[in-house]
């Protein structure tokens, strides 16, 4: 049975790249009938952002992604690590590191000396007595780690540093008593019969040490699939704040629904077979996506991010949304508030929900509701210049005369129908007095088919704000 797992670490944020990793977890566990984990890899304590954790569970709530198993937490599981440091310990596939930072600083980049490989039991027993730091646990590496499976890549072969002269091995055990993230990570994945780990190619390179790890400890590794980095399309370089916050909550604090963003991140990196790509225009709800997901089609390289695509998602997900009579109620209960508050006395839940469905096909996002809308609460502003812009040098006689002719209209009847009798009355083209009507009903701004303006504003306020546009 396939069991994946989503393993952030709670140090910020979770942002785009994260959500993807999560949802392409989430996708084969699903598509599989396998078992999905929230892992919560909080091992590296100066690093904890309070509000991380509760912030990722949020997300996955609010997108849909439902874990079967955790939030597992890696530190309440100290104990757990401790048992597999000791066994490492005692079949020699691992050692403990007295030195000082002062002296591990002068060959950093070079590797490690193994300058405590050969303490002996007794060496560790007076340097624990003579209150010594606490020692770290090292992993003694391989000469050269091995070339591994890739689902993805194919076999991977990491170079070594070139410039490196002593020995990689990897800290297992902090002198906190915290594991590291590689320890941590290799004996959860195992303990946790983890089959597959979806993960961003920036963890390839620690791929090997976790390789060496479970041959220490004589466990078979899971599969691997390392996706792709996220760039920018403008620039193609890794994806950064710089250019847009990338966190999944500044997308729901503005505005994206989530459907729309779980459409968007499944594409960055995986794509549909193409015949079906086609007819669907890469419009997929969460159900359709685990239908189609395999591990067959995801991409290996880069991946542009184009935010375009994120909007135009979006619009279709509103779309959907406004078609639906329950979905629309929805939608008007959540906006209702905030509207109400712009607008406190003109506003209805009623009203809300007309101009949704006769002229919401306008909108990208619902959280533009407010501006594109403003002109059904309260009248236009027809200040002078943007009369006389809309008049212009030629027309300025006719407008008058149609609109003193409009405000004696009965505006109950169909508007077509008035506009075609007021073009036959006073002898102006009928795409005049149109114009002439739009702009005195919601100003310069550009406004809503005219049936549906007048639908929704009424046929008083309709006609009292054309006797307004004369004064
Ligand atoms: N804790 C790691 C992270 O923050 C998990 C990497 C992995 O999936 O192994 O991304």
């Amino acid at each position: 049975r396939v069991v994946t797992r989503f393993a952030p670490s709670p140090t910020g944020l979770l942002h785009i790249g994260s959500l993807r990793t999560a949802l392409y977890n989430f996708l084969l566990a699903r598509s599989t009938n396998g078992k999905f984990i929230l892992r919560i890899e909080d091992t590296d304590r100066t690093r904890l952002k309070s509000g991380a954790e509760q912030d990722i569970c949020d997300i996955l709530n609010w997108c849909n992604l439902k874990y079967d198993v955790g939030p597992i937490r890696q530190s309440d599981r100290i104990p757990i690590y401790e048992e597999y440091a000791n066994k490492l310990l005692e079949t020699g596939a691992a050692y403990r590191c007295f030195c000082t930072k002062d002296r591990l600083s002068t060959m950093r980049a070079h590797g490690y000396d193994r300058h405590c490989l050969h303490l002996s039991d007794n060496d560790v027993r007076r340097l624990f007595d003579a209150g010594h730091t606490r020692p770290v646990l090292r992993l003694k590496s391989p000469n050269k780690y091995d070339s591994f499976q890739d689902m993805l890549h194919g076999t991977v072969n990491i170079q070594e540093r070139k410039d490196r002269v002593g020995f990689d091995d990897p800290i297992l055990m902090k002198s906190d008593g915290f594991p590291t993230y590689h320890f941590a990570n290799v004996v959860d994945d195992h303990l946790m019969e983890v089959t597959h780990v979806i993960r961003g190619d920036e963890w390839l390179p620690s791929t090997p040490k976790h390789i060496a790890l479970y041959k220490a400890l004589s466990w078979t590794p899971p599969n691997f699939i390392h996706i792709p980095l996220l760039t920018n399309v403008e620039d193609d370089k890794k994806l950064s704040k710089r250019k847009g916050d990338t966190s999944v909550l500044s997308f729901k604090e503005n505005g994206i629904f989530p459907d729309a963003l779980i459409n968007f991140c499944a594409l960055l990196g995986w794509s549909p077979p193409r015949a079906i790509a086609k007819l669907t225009h890469e419009c997929f709800t969460l159900e359709e996506l685990i239908k189609l997901f395999s591990l067959d089609h995801l991409t290996r390289g880069n991946v542009k991010v184009d935010y375009k695509k994120l909007l135009f998602f979006n619009k279709q997900s509103l779309q959907r949304k406004i078609a639906n009579e329950s979905t629309l109620l929805q939608l008007v209960d959540e906006i209702a508030p905030s509207i109400q508050k712009t607008f406190p006395d003109t506003v209805s839940r009623d009203k809300i929900r007309s101009i949704l469905k006769l002229c919401g096909q306008s909108l990208t996002k619902i959280d533009e509701f407010s501006s594109h809308f403003a002109y059904f609460f309260e009248r236009p502003k027809l200040t002078v210049e943007a009369v006389n812009n809309f008049i212009g040098p030629n027309d300025r006689v006719r407008i008058i005369e149609a609109l003193r002719y409009l405000a004696n209209q009965n505006f109950q009847q169909d508007v077509n129908g008035l506009v075609s009798n007021t073009s036959q009355q006073l002898d102006i083209n009928k795409k005049l007095i149109f114009k002439t009507l739009r702009f005195a009903l919601t100003g310069p701004v550009p406004g809503s088919k005219l049936p549906a303006l007048i639908q929704i504003l009424g046929p008083e306020e309709s006609r009292s704000r054309v006797i307004a546009a004369l004064a």
